[in-house]
Order: C-alpha cells, then structure tokens, then sequence
C-alpha cells in the first residue's frame, strides 16, 4: 500500500496515472511480498522546483511532464523505512514491469524512463535488455541515453 504522503502526491496528479501507480502498487505488493516498500517521491512540482533539479542536474529538462501533473517518481525503502539510495536498475524493472501490467489492464499510455521511445505496455521481460536496447539505439543516433528508472509518466501522444 502506498502511505498517505504517497497517495496525496498522487491526488495531484492526472487520474489515469494515480489509477495506474495504484495498481502497480498491488500487484508488485503480490508478485514481491518480501519486495521494497516503494513510494511517490515527486508528483506535481512548480516551476521553481524544475528550476532546481535542473540546477542540481537532477533533471534535464525545465519543461518537465511533471510540471502539467503527467509524471511521477518512485522512491524505495527498506522495512526500516530507511530510504534506499542505491537501488539497482534491477529493482526499477520490477515496478517497471508492474507498472505495465497496470498499464496494459487499464489500457493507459504510460512511458518509463528508463526507455522514453517505447510505450511501457510494449516492452518485454527482460526489462534489463530494454534498458540496453533503449541506450543502443541513442548510441546509434549520436544521442547520450538518460535513464531515469524511478520516472513513470502519461505518453506526451495519448496524454499531450
Ligand atoms: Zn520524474
């Protein structure tokens, strides 16, 4: 279950995408008992806020879908509630894929960051060779891959 702080981050956001986020939540909550305790870490931010990351470099955008409440970002703990800083991309696959199979049952666009040209309900298991994919193919157009495996938004297609 995502906490209150989780689910009032979501309350911002565009329905489809809470809807989404919240399904994701049980089912990974099914498929991994023993897995993280993931949570919102960021929903709807303002202006100000982009500015910031960007500043940061912790985002490279000042145009964020987060900014018009299509994107959210996970967060991990550990029973404890310690927050975990080092999570491997191991561990965003699996959201990930619980995140598409949310996305498939409700029939929502949703585009991970981790692999931006791709649908989420079009990708396949193993969701690390996506990943690999996604940085080949940037590779091959002269492009530098940014994977952001804690990013989830609405396709910028179905969701302009
Ligand atoms: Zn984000």
């Amino acid at each position: 279950m995502f906490n209150t702080r989780s689910q009032r981050r979501l309350s911002f956001v565009l329905p489809h995408l809470n809807q989404a986020a919240t399904r994701a939540r049980n089912i990974y909550d099914t498929r991994y008992p023993d897995g993280f305790d993931w949570q919102i870490s960021e929903g709807l931010r303002d202006q100000a806020r982009q500015n910031e990351l960007v500043s940061i470099g912790a985002s490279k955008t000042t145009d964020s879908r987060h900014i018009t409440g299509h994107a959210i970002d996970v967060a991990m703990f550990d029973k404890n509630g310690t927050y975990i800083k080092t999570v491997t991309e191991d561990d965003y696959c699996r959201i990930a894929e619980c995140m598409k199979a949310a996305a498939k049952e409700y029939a929502i666009a949703i585009v991970w960051g981790a692999v931006w040209d791709r649908d989420i309900r079009d990708l396949r298991p193993p969701f690390m060779a996506e990943i690999e994919a996604y940085k080949k193919r940037r590779e091959d157009a002269g492009k530098k891959a940014f994977i952001d495996g804690v990013h989830f938004e609405l396709s910028k297609r179905e969701y302009p």
